[in-house]
């Protein structure tokens, strides 16, 4: 039979990358895992990298919506999935079928949990998500004695029990931020005050990334990394030596090689022109594979042990680099876009980086034609 060829553009994830970075995180945080793999595991595959964490360790799985948990346990996932994103939509009785620990931020969530729960004739696993200073979901002060006093009676009747009480850091990638410090205090005395009404949750968590790699102090029952189990670093310049892998290798085939001369304008408008007679290759990837296109011009390509300048506009589904005059790159070669960073190549925060952006939102955006692959 013929050698199956790669697909045009494909985004292989390194299983054994995934379970090395959470091995990273258990240690700095010196505290239990909670991977999180909302949005399809930050684009790498929600089922695939959360068995590979909670084979390496992690002791959970967080996710945003109970749609993403379901999608889990419907993978073969039986360790606790946490969701913590709700609305009009979700299904609170699916999820409390599906054992998910819901992450509750009002007492109407806490309502339709527990009438879900007296539904089924099941305990109901609730977390109490605390607004301690993001201003994102959870319990405001406001409204946090009314949960607070809620939970206890649902907890007393035995319609829930307390799986954790979590708040998230809005200065995480700032460690020592001052509001680290106070939104940790603020969550420890909501805790206490649920222990003085005789309630004390399975779980505290409150560090995401950042905070796991460099705050072990805020670190309490779990963490709750997600980028950093990708091995990209949710922290500024000054913390590259962290030992993170990349997950995540983007590579297209270069599907065609053409000789142009000097003054040949490329791809839409013109924005480039070949300044010397030179060899242009084609990559079937475009913006709508991911391929921002604030990156045209500005992309770099590692072909082999050689890096080459992507030229011209990023287009809808094809990109164009300079392979200079005497290349030896030939049509069907691969092209890494980006990955590791080994041999001078580029990476997912490079990307970012040059746009002004975070790699969350890069590597979250790779769609489109690209084939993902896990190994
Ligand atoms: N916890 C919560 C509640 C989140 O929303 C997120 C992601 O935004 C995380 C943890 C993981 O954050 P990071 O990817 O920065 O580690």
């Amino acid at each position: 039979a013929p050698a199956l060829s790669a697909p045009a553009l494909e985004a292989v994830v390194d299983l054994d990358a995934i379970a090395h970075n959470v091995g990273v995180l258990r240690e700095r945080a010196g505290a239990d895992v909670m991977a999180v793999v909302k949005a399809d595991g930050y684009g790498h595959g929600a089922v695939e990298v959360g068995h590979a964490a909670l084979a390496a360790g992690a002791r959970a799985l967080g996710v945003a919506t109970v749609t993403e948990a379901l999608a889990l346990r419907a993978g073969g996932v039986v360790a606790p999935v946490l969701a913590w994103l709700h609305s009009s939509a979700t299904d609170f009785a699916a999820a409390v079928a599906a054992d998910i620990d819901i992450a509750v931020s009002s007492t109407a969530h806490l309502d339709a949990v527990v009438t879900a729960a007296r539904g089924l004739g099941r305990t109901a696993t609730v977390t109490i998500k605390i607004d301690t200073g993001l201003a994102r979901n959870g319990v405001g002060p406001a409204d946090w004695p009314d949960l607070r006093d809620a939970v206890a009676t649902a907890v007393a009747e035995g319609s829930i029990v307390l799986g954790g009480m979590m708040c998230h850091l809005a200065h995480g990638d700032t460690p020592d931020h001052p509001l680290n410090d106070s939104q940790a205090a603020r969550l420890d005395a909501c805790v206490a005050e649920m222990a003085r009404l005789g309630v004390r949750p399975q779980t505290v968590h409150i560090s995401n990334s950042a905070a796991a790699l460099t705050r072990p102090d805020l670190s309490r029952d779990l963490v709750r990394p997600g980028i950093a189990v990708y091995g990209l670093s949710p922290l500024p310049h000054g913390f590259d030596d962290l030992p993170l892998i990349p997950a995540m290798t983007l590579t297209a085939e270069v599907v065609m090689v053409k000789a142009v001369p000097a003054g040949q304008g490329v791809s839409y408008a013109h924005t480039w022109t070949a300044p010397h007679d030179t060899t242009l290759g084609l990559l079937p990837a475009g913006y709508a594979d991911g391929v921002p296109r604030l990156l045209s011009n500005r992309l770099r390509v590692r072909i082999g042990d050689r890096v080459y300048p992507g030229v011209g506009r990023v287009c809808m589904d094809q990109m164009v680099v300079d392979l200079g005059a005497d290349t030896t790159v030939r049509e069907g070669d691969r092209a890494e876009l980006f990955g590791r960073g080994t041999q001078g190549g580029p990476t997912a925060t490079e990307w970012a980086d040059t746009i002004g952006t975070i790699d969350y939102e890069i590597v979250s955006g790779i769609r489109g034609r690209t084939v993902r692959r896990h190994r």
